[in-house]
């Protein structure tokens, strides 16, 4: 794409990266067939292409962002899926999360927006508050209906209310700093990140991929200082706290590989994994951050990508069929698409393909709440493709996607189970069942003899 910017505007490091990006759009529109709001829509300024047209004369012209823009981005779930499918290789999502910072920057918002958006930053990247908010939401479930006549926000208020789950799981044990010795001899360090919600929403995702790391010779180190990896607030546009967060963990990880050092940084929240890939680019600028954020990004994993180099081997005899859910942050952001399902397939169990697997949740970080009509088509959708393989349990490495479905497998008074990707994998290799599946009636499978 010709791109038309004044020499001393590209003096800007962020616009030239963005035009740099720009340029190297072809315009063929191969991304608009996997974008999931241009297929639910059906217009081109919600699809890749339309976003990138409107990106560019945005920049181009130093112009304050118009509410225009500011719609049409705002519906972009940030999923990538088009960078998945655009042959030409354009970075999107650098683009649009320019363009995100760009709009917080010279726009303003309505003051019900804004209101919104200032509590989910203020609540969903602290676990405490984040506690707080889902016990508040699991009292007000039942005014829902007068949430959604709140005037502007209503149904926002009423999409974070339908979110909350039915109740809490108690406080992780292992919540804080702390190092989790291998078993036997130690054949790896890693640190895991702890992150935010998922602390609250599913302790159990960590506790689960620790139990397995440590079975299989690898020490666990929690370090302190680490939280919130800046992913809800970055696809927000709020760069200032976003890059406040993300330093936080590169500080805590880096005296860490200073100190006893690290073979891997490793998430289990496939959106948080994303993003902490994305920490060298976020600093390249900062001369104080760049290399540490560069090193950081270069260790991290998805818990996954780990756990395929280790030895592992079932310990019970499973055999369900698996609908494997691919979280957009695994499969677009990340790349990751095979290792899971090996994995799993691996410990004996029958997987699955959900059809249209390329296609979002709608859950991607708070979209399920700033756009709760597109989220909740998605999710419909979603879940309507995963009922046609017949599965007998849903796994997922994205605790976001989870609480997505679960939503909707709620709504429709269905059994069926979503379980964490790990959560299986510790089972099947000889941890015990997992709560959730427990919960829904199913039973300890026989240990095998070796
Ligand atoms: S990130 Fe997803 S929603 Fe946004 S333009 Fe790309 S495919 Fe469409
Ligand atoms: S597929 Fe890539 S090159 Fe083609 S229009 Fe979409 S972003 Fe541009």
């Amino acid at each position: 794409m010709q791109t038309n910017f004044a020499p001393e505007r590209l003096e800007d490091p962020q616009l030239k990266s963005s035009e740099k990006i720009l340029r190297t759009c072809v315009h063929c529109g191969f991304c608009t067939a996997t974008c999931p709001t241009y297929l639910l829509l059906g217009d081109e300024l919600d699809s890749p292409r339309g976003r990138i047209y409107l990106i560019k004369d945005m920049l181009e012209g130093g112009k304050p962002a118009t509410q225009e823009v500011v719609t049409h981005v705002d519906r972009c779930l940030s999923c990538l899926s088009c960078m998945t499918t655009c042959p030409s290789g354009v970075h999107y999502m650098h683009l649009v999360d320019h363009a995100r910072s760009y709009i917080n920057q010279t726009y303003r918002r309505p003051l019900a927006d804004r209101a919104m958006r200032g509590l989910l930053a203020f609540v969903l990247p602290h676990p405490n508050r984040f506690r707080l908010a889902m016990l508040g939401a699991m009292i007000a479930k039942p005014f829902k209906p007068l949430l959604r006549a709140v005037p502007a926000v209503g149904q926002r208020l009423a999409a974070m209310v339908e979110l909350a789950p039915a109740g809490l799981p108690a406080r992780s044990p292992l919540e804080g700093p702390r190092v989790l010795p291998a078993f036997g001899e130690r054949k790896g360090r890693v640190a895991i990140l702890s992150g935010c919600a998922q602390t609250v929403l599913a302790p159990g995702i960590n506790e689960a991929a620790i139990r397995l790391l440590n079975r299989h010779g690898v020490e666990v180190v929690l370090p302190k200082g680490e939280g919130c990896c800046g992913a809800l607030v970055h696809h927000m546009g709020e760069e200032r706290q976003s890059h406040a967060f993300a330093a936080r963990n590169i500080d805590a990880w880096i005296r860490e590989i200073e100190g006893e050092g690290l073979d891997a940084i490793l998430v289990t929240a496939s959106g948080c994994g994303t993003t902490v890939k994305d920490y060298g680019f976020m600093f390249r600028d900062d001369p104080a951050y760049a290399a540490k954020a560069a090193k950081v990004s270069a260790m991290a994993r998805d818990v996954t990508e780990y756990l395929a180099t280790l030895d592992l081997a079932p310990a019970r005899k499973m055999g369900d069929t698996i609908a494997y859910h691919s979280a957009c942050s695994l499969q677009h952001g990340q790349q990751i698409r095979e290792e899971p399902k090996t994995l799993l397939k691996r410990m004996g169990f029958v997987v699955t393909d959900v059809p249209e697997g390329h296609i979002c949740c709608g859950s991607a970080g708070v979209y399920n709440v700033l756009q709760p009509e597109i989220a909740g088509a998605l999710r419909e959708r979603k879940v309507d493709n995963i009922a046609k393989t017949r599965p007998a349990l849903i796994a997922a490495g994205n605790i976001g996607c989870m609480t997505q479905i679960e939503l909707e497998l709620r709504k429709r008074g269905s059994d069926l189970p979503i379980v964490h990707t790990v959560e299986l994998l510790d089972w099947a290799t000889g941890g015990p069942l997992p709560e959730r599946l427990a919960e829904k009636g199913f039973k300890e499978r026989e240990i095998l003899a070796h």
